[in-house]
């Protein structure tokens, strides 16, 4: 196993195998949450750093970067020791700075809107590939106090479909909240899936409670097949029984992302039958005017169209609001999402 994903128990044995007193481990666990190489490890004896230096490291590059000079927002290209590039986005809030990770390389989960998906699915990235975003941003923007972080949110909602790549994602969030390393509270990382049913109760069950997003795009059966494939196998009742039970067990909102589509989704009998499905809920409506897919003939719908589509499920009582754009000059957000970036509530 690469150093990055590991965890502290892990290294705790990798470095008694090394014969290193025991206090080592944390020493590691802490230079690798910030990104650091064995031979950058300052505090640790030379033949030891010369040791790690022959495991492989697992850590992502800083391959480019583009800033909006609208608001900021980064877009980050990171190139995986692999050779494969994926996207990273820094997006600052009042409240701090969100960093929007994926999960794979490309998508296996076909919804005809997503250009993450359009040549499939390379790869699952590693629990360490996915620390390393947040370290490498981290040395990247480093904040003006020394000890405070630049990255205060995570959200899993840049290529990949975090839910197929099950065991690394739940090994990342052990990794980035350990108190030993990036201790960044789960209560500040959310993870957005297309709805794979099985995967959801089990995480619901095993993960620790973060905020859970669903892109739910449609209020009926009928159109979420048109749209996204996955609705094939896991039917909205399904989803939206499991979305609720995460709601119920973990005390949390659950978000529902809507991508409002012309002439697909937007009209008032969605509205109303979106309101319908989610009244018994405890949850919020992100909308988002759909970014153009002009291969697939897909358009988004205007503000003012936005705007009637949210009036009409906050009179139906549903909690909802439009998502801000940000990183707009720079196609912010990742791969799929194109020019718009997610906002984490
Ligand atoms: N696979 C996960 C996470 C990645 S997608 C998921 O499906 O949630 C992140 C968000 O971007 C999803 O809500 C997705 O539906 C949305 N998205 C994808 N393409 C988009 C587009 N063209 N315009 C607006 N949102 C888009």
């Amino acid at each position: 196993m690469d150093l990055m994903s590991m965890e502290l128990v892990e290294l705790s044995a990798l470095l008694k195998e090394l014969n290193q007193p025991a206090f080592r481990a944390k020493q590691v666990f802490s230079w690798l949450s910030k990104g650091k190489r064995p031979d950058e490890m300052s505090n640790l004896p030379k033949p030891l750093r010369e040791e790690l230096s022959k495991l492989q490291f697992g850590g992502a590059r800083i391959y480019d970067k583009r800033i909006s000079k609208k608001d900021g927002t980064v877009k980050y290209l990171f190139e995986l020791e692999d050779g494969n590039i994926v996207e990273g986005v820094l997006m600052s809030y009042h409240y701090g700075n969100t960093m929007c990770i994926s999960t794979q390389v490309g998508c296996k989960m076909g919804c005809l809107f997503c250009a993450s998906t359009l040549s499939g699915c390379v790869r699952d990235l590693t629990a360490g590939e996915m620390l390393s975003f947040i370290a490498e941003v981290e040395k990247d923007v480093p904040h003006a106090e020394e000890k405070i972080r630049t990255v205060t949110n995570i959200v899993l909602m840049g290529s990949g479909e975090p839910l197929d790549n099950y065991d690394n994602v739940l090994k990342f969030l052990r990794l980035v909240s350990s108190p030993d390393g990036m201790n960044i509270s789960v209560r500040n990382i959310s993870i957005s899936t297309c709805g794979l049913v099985d995967k959801l109760l089990r995480f619901t069950e095993e993960a620790p409670h973060v905020t859970l997003s669903v892109s739910l795009h449609a209020p009926s059966d009928e159109i979420r097949d048109k749209i996204m494939p996955v609705n094939k196998k896991y039917r909205i009742d399904e989803l939206l029984k499991a979305a609720k039970n995460y709601a119920d067990m973990t005390k949390r909102r659950v978000i529902f992302e809507y991508a409002l589509i012309k002439d697909m989704n937007s009209d008032m009998f969605c509205a109303d039958l979106l309101s319908k499905r989610l009244k018994h809920i405890n949850c919020h409506v992100n909308l988002i005017p759909l970014n153009d897919v002009k291969e697939r003939n897909l358009m988004g719908v205007t503000r003012k169209e936005a705007e009637i589509f949210l009036n009409r499920l906050t009179q139906n009582g549903v909690s909802a609001t439009i998502r801000r754009e940000m990183g707009a000059d720079i196609e912010g957000a990742c791969g799929q999402l194109r020019r718009s970036v997610l906002e984490n509530l």
